[in-house]
C-alpha cells in the first residue's frame, strides 16, 4: 500500500496539493531580487484597500518593514480580503494599536542574552540570531523590532563573541539557528556560520527555524540539502500556518530535506481569524504528515505590539486541541504552547483531563468525554527516594 493513494488523496481537503508537482518558475534568487518590499510595488500587484495603504505607509515610515516573494503573494486570493495569505504579510491598520500588556520584546530575549546574537533561556539550548533578513516579513513576528533593521547576515567576526561563550557552556548541547531567517543567506556563508557552531565540541545539535520551505520553497535546492546533511544531526523547524500554504512545491521542498536525512517539524501560530478552528488546523497537520513533516507545536500568539487582531484567548487553543485530541494521529498532533512574557519560558496547555484522584485510582476523561478510572499500582517497599539515588549512582 503506498501511503499518497490517489483515491484517498482525491478525498482529502487540501485541492492543490493533489495537482501535478510543477517545477519552481523561478529561482530563490528571483524571488528575493523581485520581494515586494515597497507600497508602490505592492499596490501594482495587489489592490489595497484605503486602510491597508495608509498602515503600510506608516508602518515603513515607522521602520517596521514589508517583504512578500511573488511566489507567496501568488497564494493570496487577491479579491478576498480576508484571505489566510494576504492577513500573514499585507499590513492591516490594527498593526498601528496597542494595548496594555504588550511589549515590544514579549520574550525578554535583550534581557536573556549572553552574547550579542545569542538569546538563553533554557540550560542547554541557545538560540543564535545570523541574520535579520527574511524574504516575507510575517505581520504577527515576535522579532518585528530587529528584523529588516540591522545589516542582513551576521559576519564571522560578529558572530565570534556568541562562538566564544558557547565554547565556555559545556552544558549548553543545542543550538537553534534563526534569525531572520537563516535559509535566506547564500549556502557558502551558511555553511561557514555551521561550522563555526560545529567546531563547539559539545554541541550534539543544530536546529534551523526558517520559513523558505513556506514562503520560498525554491529555496530549497539539492545542493542546500547536501549542505545541510553534512551537519547532521541537524534538524529543520518551519513555520506553515495554513493549508493553502501547503503547495505541490512547499511539500516537494520538505521532501526534498526529508529525503536527504534532515528531520523536518512544523511550528504553527495560532491566529485569529486564519486557522484559529479545528477543521483548518486539522486539514494542515493532515497534510504536513503526508509530506514527512512533524507538527510539534502549535504556538499561541506571543503579547507583540500591534498584534492584539492575531490573538486569541488561551482557552481557544486548548478547545482547538480538545477537538483534534484522539482525531487525529498522535503524530499529527502538535503541543499547544504558550511562550510566557519576559522570557520566563515556554508552558503546555492541554486540556484538563484529570476528573478526580483518588489513592487506589485516577479517573480520567477520554477524547470521547467518557469518564474512565485508571486503578493506581498497588505500594511496594521500595521508596522513590532510594529508587533515585540508586538511579544517580549508577
Ligand atoms: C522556543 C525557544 C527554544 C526552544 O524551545 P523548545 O521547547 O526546545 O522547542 C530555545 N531557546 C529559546 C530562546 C526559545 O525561545
Amino acid at each position: 500500500m503506498t501511503l499518497d493513494n490517489p483515491v484517498r488523496r482525491r478525498s482529502l481537503p487540501l485541492a492543490a496539493e493533489t495537482a501535478p508537482t510543477t517545477p519552481p518558475r523561478s529561482s530563490w534568487r528571483d524571488q528575493a531580487r523581485n520581494a515586494i518590499t515597497s507600497l508602490a510595488h505592492l499596490e501594482r500587484v495587489l489592490p489595497l484597500s484605503e486602510t491597508e495603504r495608509a498602515a503600510t505607509h506608516s508602518l515603513l515610515r515607522a521602520g517596521l518593514p514589508l517583504s512578500i516573494t511573488p511566489y507567496y503573494l501568488s497564494l493570496c486570493d487577491p479579491s478576498d480580503p480576508r484571505d489566510p495569505i494576504r492577513l500573514q504579510c499585507v499590513p492591516q491598520s490594527a498593526e498601528l494599536e496597542s494595548y496594555p500588556g504588550e511589549l515590544n520584546d514579549p520574550l525578554g530575549e535583550q534581557a536573556h542574552s549572553p552574547a550579542p546574537n545569542l538569546i538563553q533561556r533554557y540550560p542547554d539550548r541557545a538560540l543564535l540570531l545570523v541574520t535579520d533578513r527574511c524574504s516575507v516579513y510575517c505581520r504577527f513576528c515576535t522579532r518585528a523590532r530587529m528584523v529588516g533593521q540591522d545589516g542582513g547576515a551576521r559576519s564571522e567576526e560578529r558572530l565570534r563573541p556568541a562562538i566564544h561563550w558557547l565554547k565556555a557552556h559545556p552544558e549548553v548541547r543545542e543550538v537553534i539557528v534563526s534569525g531572520g531567517d537563516p535559509l535566506v543567506m547564500n549556502t557558502a556563508r551558511l555553511e561557514r556560520v555551521l561550522t563555526l557552531i560545529q567546531s563547539v565540541p559539545h554541541i550534539e545539535l543544530i536546529r534551523i527555524g526558517t520559513r523558505a520551505p513556506v514562503v520560498l520553497p525554491m529555496r530549497i535546492t539539492p545542493s542546500l540539502c547536501r549542505m545541510l546533511r553534512r551537519f547532521a544531526p541537524l534538524w529543520v523547524m518551519t513555520h506553515f500556518n495554513h493549508p493553502r500554504e501547503w503547495t505541490p512545491q512547499a511539500r516537494a521542498a520538505c521532501e526534498r530535506l526529508a529525503d536527504h536525512g534532515i528531520p523536518v517539524m512544523n511550528q504553527t501560530v495560532l491566529l485569529r481569524g486564519i486557522n484559529d478552528d479545528p477543521s483548518t488546523l486539522e486539514a494542515l497537520f493532515r497534510g504536513l504528515v503526508r509530506g514527512r513533516v512533524r507538527p510539534y507545536y502549535l504556538l499561541q500568539g506571543d503579547v507583540m505590539r500591534g498584534t492584539n487582531h492575531f490573538r486569541t484567548p488561551l482557552q481557544r487553543g486548548v478547545e482547538i486541541m480538545a477537538a483534534l485530541q484522539g482525531k487525529l494521529s498522535g503524530i499529527a498532533l502538535p503541543k499547544f504552547i504558550v511562550d510566557t512574557p519576559a522570557g520566563a519560558g515556554k508552558v503546555h496547555l492541554a486540556p484538563d483531563v484529570i476528573v478526580r484522584t483518588e489513592a487506589s485510582q485516577t479517573w480520567l476523561k477520554t477524547f470521547r468525554g467518557e469518564v474512565v478510572a485508571y486503578p493506581e499500582p498497588t505500594q511496594t517497599h521500595v521508596a522513590p527516594a532510594n529508587l533515585l539515588s540508586s538511579a544517580e549512582k549508577s
